[in-house]
């Protein structure tokens, strides 16, 4: 489990964070909601070693603050908003992901061989495996970077806005993987804009605002006490799915 108990970031002279409890177990996906500058990226900074903060975060009971930098990349994968385009092919790009376990000298064993094609075949990245991370598209730019966090093998996996600018393809593909994951019992924690995309894969929500935590609970309990509506102004609309059940979209 991922415990934050009363973390607060400041930057500069703000207090982007304030005081935010929550947590989330293994095998669940928690999605951060929010409006822009409302503290989303900070606190998942703060989870990744990337932001100073107060409080504490605990990975499996285990104070973040105590761990080494690969101590606590075996725990937690973290793939960022802003992705680099480095000169290297989406196979090397991949391979990156086994440092905590290489060391420096990043040469692999034939087990981490044996992952990096795994996982190659399952994000379905073989056929652009040497292809150079700078000349292919942005879906496909963003799904190598998924793909390294898989390398990782980390138990929890931290995601921000893995979705933003893809098309319904690729941002489908991404959220289907996000969702085998929590299958295979690792803890997820991604920040998306589409509410329609969270409540479809949430098993909590962490709405944010100014800095706090102005809600945390399941999707249904977020639909309840009506915050698409409140706060992000969307209009709710009813459907029925080709299943026959009836269900709800935001728009
Ligand atoms: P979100 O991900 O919800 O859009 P962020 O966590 O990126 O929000 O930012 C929250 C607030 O913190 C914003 O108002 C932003 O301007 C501010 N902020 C982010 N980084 C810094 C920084 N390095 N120094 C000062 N303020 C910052």
């Amino acid at each position: 489990m991922i415990q934050f108990s009363n973390v607060s970031v400041r930057l500069g002279r703000y207090d982007v964070v304030k005081d935010v409890s929550f947590s989330v177990d293994k095998g669940e996906i928690c999605v951060i909601l929010g409006q822009n500058g409302s503290g989303k990226t900070t606190l998942l900074k703060a989870l990744s070693a990337n932001a100073p903060y107060t409080g504490h975060i605990l990975a499996d009971g285990k104070d973040l603050s105590g761990l080494s930098r690969r101590e606590r990349a075996a725990m937690i994968a973290f793939m960022a908003q802003n992705l680099p385009s480095p000169p290297v092919s989406v196979e090397k790009l991949i391979s990156f992901g086994r440092q905590p376990y290489t060391g420096i000298s990043g040469i692999l064993s034939p087990g981490d061989k044996r992952i990096i094609s795994q996982v190659l075949h399952r994000t379905g990245l073989e056929h652009i495996a040497g292809k150079r991370v700078d000349r292919i598209s942005g879906g496909e730019q963003r799904k190598a970077f998924f793909a390294m966090m898989l390398c990782q093998q980390a138990p929890y996996i931290l995601a921000d806005e893995p979705t933003a600018n893809l098309d319904v393809i690729h941002a489908k593909s991404i959220l289907e993987m996000l969702a085998q994951r929590k299958t295979a019992g690792d803890g997820v924690i991604a920040v998306l804009h589409d509410i329609n995309q969270a409540l479809e894969i949430a098993d909590k929500i962490l709405l944010m605002e100014g800095g706090r935590a102005v809600f945390f609970g399941t999707p249904r309990r977020f639909c309840k006490k009506k915050f698409p509506l409140s706060h992000f102004g969307m209009e709710r609309l009813e459907c029925t799915g080709e299943d026959g059940k009836k269900q709800f979209i935001y728009k």
